[in-house]
């Protein structure tokens, strides 16, 4: 076997960690390649994940916009809007092949990054083989090696399930012929976001989910808010749901015998339901994609989720051997993989030292509303300190939500009880997703709730609900003329 092809930096994965990853080194001088298959150079973000998701819901919300119209001076004549969701899928298709190319391909040649095409594999401390794809046979090999394989759709072990074709937030972007009715496993942020979707465009979409809330991660007004406004738009939301099993047409059991779709029998409240529908869609998270990359070759480490094992410097249990982005778990979110990607290049080649703070990752929900959040909630801070000094605004009583007509939402603001000092925000309300950049500040560098409050904020903004709910500690807000500051 000839010698591999030496580089300083190789990298396995091609997404968000990988390409911040080569943008560091690049500044470094450093020569790099990346070995990628599966979903296209990008990765998920671009190809399935954050881009297309994103321009859907503002394809459902232009869909959903005439229905939730406020202003009776506003009439629409003609009725409801009809949705084409194959053209839906072209545009997507087209912002996607134009981010991956701008963003992605142009961005590896500028660096000068060696793209190898295939499924790669550890084989020894920090050489790649290409095992399988148009580079099979390659090898690479660098001073140090970073992996960043991300993750993959993850299906819960439900009876039934295996034997049923369902559709993930990968393969729904296939589907240019929708079914007219959806159940969808799950009630995190990509199953409130596909939901809303397919629910805008057409589709009639129920929501199982397991927990007493969607959402159940974040703070739990938030959850119970995305219910209502979910229940009120024509979602129907079960939660609390003791999934048995899921069943395919004519297949014989249980209180019925379906005959196209699916089945979903669950319990609710200790009562056995059947909730049927045409197509199944599992949005019920991700698992890493760690297995068969030849790990346990080189000496790295996993967990008991099978993410990688990194200390605080995304270094893993094999000194040269670095991993970033998803592979390495929660948050799987874009910024965060390529933060990481970023601050394991500089502790690979710089011995900076450089970590996250991972309390004062912001938390978004691109769903209308949409919801937000950064740091603590009220439950994790009684659980710490035995107290809680926590203040909720309702964005009914913000003067901007009021001029507008769109009062949906409230901010929630977790202060410490002796310093001030604010350790969360949670939102769920109209730019929810904007505004969580003010308070993600306050949480990182500890502003106190008069800090927030000392600071003139525009009027009338629906950044003034966070002030509002600073204030709400020093007074009471219902009774506040629009302009106290
Ligand atoms: C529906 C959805 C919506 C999302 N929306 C958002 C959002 O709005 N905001 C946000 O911040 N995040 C969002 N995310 C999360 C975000 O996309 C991920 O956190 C991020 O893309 C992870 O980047 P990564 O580099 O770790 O992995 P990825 O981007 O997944 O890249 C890993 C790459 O490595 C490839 N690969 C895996 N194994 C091998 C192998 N053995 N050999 C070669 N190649 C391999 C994969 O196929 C992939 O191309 C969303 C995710 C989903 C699924």
């Amino acid at each position: 076997m000839s010698d591999p092809i030496k580089y300083d930096l190789v990298i396995l994965g091609g997404g968000a960690a990988s390409f911040a990853a080569i943008t560091e080194a690049s500044r470094r001088g450093l020569s790099t390649a990346m070995v990628n298959t599966g979903l296209p150079l990008g990765g998920t973000c671009v190809n399935v994940g954050c881009v297309p998701s994103k321009h859907l819901l503002a394809v459902g919300e232009k869909a959903a916009t005439p229905q939730e119209n406020p202003f009776e001076a506003v009439q629409y004549s003609d009725g409801e809007p009809t949705i084409d969701w194959a053209a839906a899928l072209d545009g997507t298709d087209e912002l996607v092949e134009r981010f991956r190319q701008e963003n992605y391909v142009d961005v590896a040649e500028y660096f000068e990054t060696d793209i190898y095409e295939g499924y790669g594999e550890l084989v020894d401390d920090t050489t790649i083989e290409v095992v399988d794809g148009v580079d099979e046979g390659a090898r690479i090999t660098g001073e140090r090696a970073l992996v960043a394989t991300g993750s993959s759709p993850w299906a819960p072990p439900i009876d039934g399930l295996d034997e049923v074709d369902y559709y993930t937030s990968e393969t729904i972007l296939k589907e240019r012929d929708l079914p007219e009715s959806i159940v969808m496993l799950g009630g995190g942020y990509i199953a409130l976001e596909w939901g809303q979707i397919l629910h805008r465009v057409g589709v009639d979409v129920t929501i199982l989910q397991r927990s007493e809330r969607v959402l159940s991660g974040m703070e739990g007004q938030l959850g119970r808010e995305m219910q209502c406004a979910f229940q009120e738009e024509g979602i129907e939301v079960i939660t609390g749901n003791g999934f048995q099993r899921v069943r395919a047409p004519a297949t014989d059991g249980g209180s019925e015998t379906i005959q196209s779709g699916v089945a979903v029998e669950t319990l609710v409240d200790g009562t056995e339901r059947s909730v049927t529908g045409d197509a199944l869609f599992v949005a019920t998270g991700v698992q890493p994609n760690s297995d068969g990359i030849g790990l346990e070759t080189v000496g790295v480490e996993t967990n008991d989720d099978g993410t990688i094992h990194v200390d605080e410097h995304f270094q893993t249990t094999n000194p040269d051997v670095y991993a970033a982005g998803d592979v390495i778990g929660d948050p799987e979110l874009e910024t965060v993989a390529a933060k990481e990607g970023n601050h394991a290049i500089k502790n690979a080649f710089g011995d900076e030292g450089v970590s996250i703070d991972y309390d004062s990752v912001p938390a978004v929900v691109f769903t209308d509303p949409e919801v937000a959040a950064v740091g603590t909630t009220e439950l994790e801070y009684m659980d710490e300190h035995g107290t809680c000094s926590c203040r909720t605004v309702e964005m009914e009583d913000v003067p901007r939500a009021k001029a507008v007509k769109n009062t949906d939402g409230l901010v929630q603001v977790v202060k410490h009880h002796e310093t001030d000092e604010i350790v969360g925000v949670h939102m769920v309300g109209p730019r929810a997703a904007d505004m969580i950049m003010e308070a993600t500040l306050a949480v990182k560098f500890g502003l106190t709730v008069d800090d927030i409050i000392d600071t003139i904020h525009p009027f009338p903004t629906f950044s003034e609900a966070f002030k509002h709910a600073c204030q709400a500690f020093r007074r009471d807000t219902s009774t506040m003329s629009c302009c106290v500051q």
